[in-house]
């Protein structure tokens, strides 16, 4: 019958298109994977990976009964970091981790990770309360989070903006504390009190001694 034989027809018809449509996408896909390959492969690799340590994060903020806080958490590479470890920000629930901490291995990812996870509990925990940076509250959530005796600075030699103060100096005057990239050459003593006791002309007594670095 002829409409049978039409219809038939037209099924053949864009069976044929369908074929030649996939065709056409497999060898674009094709030629656009092979084109987005390694950067595919990367960002799967690094996704994957904050996935795992988000989970892990939500699992220890579960396990502490903050459940709330669990369902929030994210974790990102953030590639833009140079010599930061890690950065937490309260408000987004959202930690962001150096891609330079896995060359250092999982041990330094996952202590960087719940010391990051550390200031979103005790923020958390305060609630609308102001907390210091890495105090008291702080402290006690990196214990909670199985960190012992954590710094509030990493040690790793992750590449700096700046260049770091090497040499310590202190007035013996009034006790500021003079850093320095390069050690002093010549005498120099302290300026604020050289012009509060001698009119501005330099005083051995305010001659800047050596100390050691103090603690950060
Ligand atoms: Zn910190
Ligand atoms: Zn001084």
């Amino acid at each position: 019958m002829a409409p049978q034989n039409t219809g038939q027809d037209w099924a053949k018809l864009l069976a044929c298109a369908a074929v030649m449509q996939l065709d056409f996408f497999r060898q674009l896909t094709t030629r656009l994977r092979a084109a987005i390959q390694p950067l595919a492969a990367v960002s799967t690799a690094a996704k994957g990976d904050a996935a795992d340590l988000e989970e892990t994060a939500r699992a220890l903020l579960r396990g502490l009964g903050c459940a709330a806080l669990a369902a929030k958490v994210r974790v990102r590479w953030n590639g833009r970091m140079r010599s930061t470890a890690g950065m937490a920000y309260a408000g987004k629930s959202l930690i962001n981790l150096n891609p330079r901490l896995r060359e250092f291995g999982d041990s330094e990812v996952d202590r960087t990770l719940r010391h990051e996870l550390a200031h979103l509990l005790a923020h958390h925990r305060a609630g609308r309360r102001r907390i210091a940076p890495h105090g008291r509250e702080w402290q006690q959530a990196c214990r909670d989070l199985g960190l012992t005796d954590e710094k509030r600075c990493h040690d790793l030699p992750l590449p700096r903006r700046q260049v770091q103060a090497r040499h310590f100096y202190q007035c013996p005057g009034c006790a500021t504390v003079l850093r320095r990239v390069r050690p002093l050459r010549a005498k120099s003593a302290c300026l604020a009190c050289c012009r509060q006791h001698r009119g501005g002309r330099y005083a051995e007594q305010f001659r800047f001694v050596k100390i050691p670095a103090p603690a950060a």
